[in-house]
């Protein structure tokens, strides 16, 4: 066999694995009150919707039984893919004297295109319960890096379905695939180092590289200086936007989305840093 054989048998292979995870889908009886609460903001808008697939580059194989054709269900997982990135997209206030970042990072962390925060990468759904997410870089040249979010993140009996959740996993594999854009080691334990360790309590944790607010100008936040100074981790990217969704968000963000996002926040803060516990939401800003 040559390798252009190989290449092909391997593609099949992968198009008959994802065409048969697809017939198994997450939670599909509800939404949280939080992910309610936001859709009542929008009340489902079309435009935005046609705009978020092809900006996060969705493959609609991977969501055609999960409100592809079906995008205005909030009970379904493509709606609550879009309303996440509805809040991150639309939501935030970037104050320059209160945010940690602006919406231009965590839109460019989080959408497709490949910038100075990441190549190119799409966004994909696992039926995955033990994860929130995952980040897989491609295989082949030719191809793009995967974010897949989970089913912890779309069923609504789990605290983290809701949308400041959702789009802080956007964050956190996002990061994982700044990581791999500078070939950055953050760990052999899914990315991250093993635990625990120091404050951290489960296996799989990160350092906390504080920095105070105004230190990265809008659009900046993928810059670093090579030191601890100057560096972020995947988790301190999602508390950082958490954080901004519970405190900088805009008056007509929902209460329960602010709410949710900062306890997902203050949770992650408190287990997964080494140095921890790292920045509450709620706390004084700047410094
Ligand atoms: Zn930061």
């Amino acid at each position: 066999m040559n390798l252009k054989q190989g290449i092909a048998l391997m593609s099949s292979v992968l198009a008959f694995g994802l065409a048969t995870e697809a017939g198994a889908v997450c939670t599909q009886t509800a939404a949280s009150q939080a992910d309610r609460d936001l859709w009542n903001t929008h009340g489902c808008w079309q435009d935005f919707f046609l705009w978020q697939y092809k900006a996060y580059g969705l493959r609609s194989g991977d969501w055609s039984n999960r409100g592809w054709n079906a995008a205005c269900n909030v009970n379904l997982e493509f709606p609550k893919h879009w309303n996440a990135s509805y809040l991150l997209t639309y939501g935030m206030e970037d104050d320059w004297n209160q945010s940690f970042h602006g919406t231009e990072d965590y839109r460019a962390t989080a959408e497709a295109r490949s910038s100075n925060f990441h190549d190119s990468l799409y966004h994909s759904i696992t039926d995955r319960t033990d994860v929130f997410g995952t980040f897989t870089p491609r295989f082949w040249p030719w191809d793009t890096d995967r974010v897949e979010t989970a089913c912890p993140l779309y069923n609504p009996n789990v605290s983290n379905s809701n949308p400041g959740s959702r789009a802080g996993d956007y964050m956190h594999e996002g990061w994982h695939a700044y990581f791999d854009k500078y070939n950055f080691d953050n760990g052999n334990t899914g990315g991250h180092r093993p635990g625990p360790q120091g404050a951290c309590t489960i296996n799989g944790c990160d350092y906390f590289y504080f920095h105070g607010i105004s230190k990265y100008p809008f659009g900046a936040m993928w810059e670093n200086n090579g030191t601890a100074s100057k560096f972020h981790s995947p988790n301190q990217v999602q508390v950082e936007f958490l954080c901004d969704v519970a405190d900088q968000s805009h008056w007509w963000i929902p209460l329960s989305v602010r709410q949710t996002a900062a306890s997902d926040a203050n949770a992650r803060a408190a287990s997964r840093f080494i140095n921890g516990p790292g920045y509450t939401c709620g706390s004084p800003r700047p410094w």
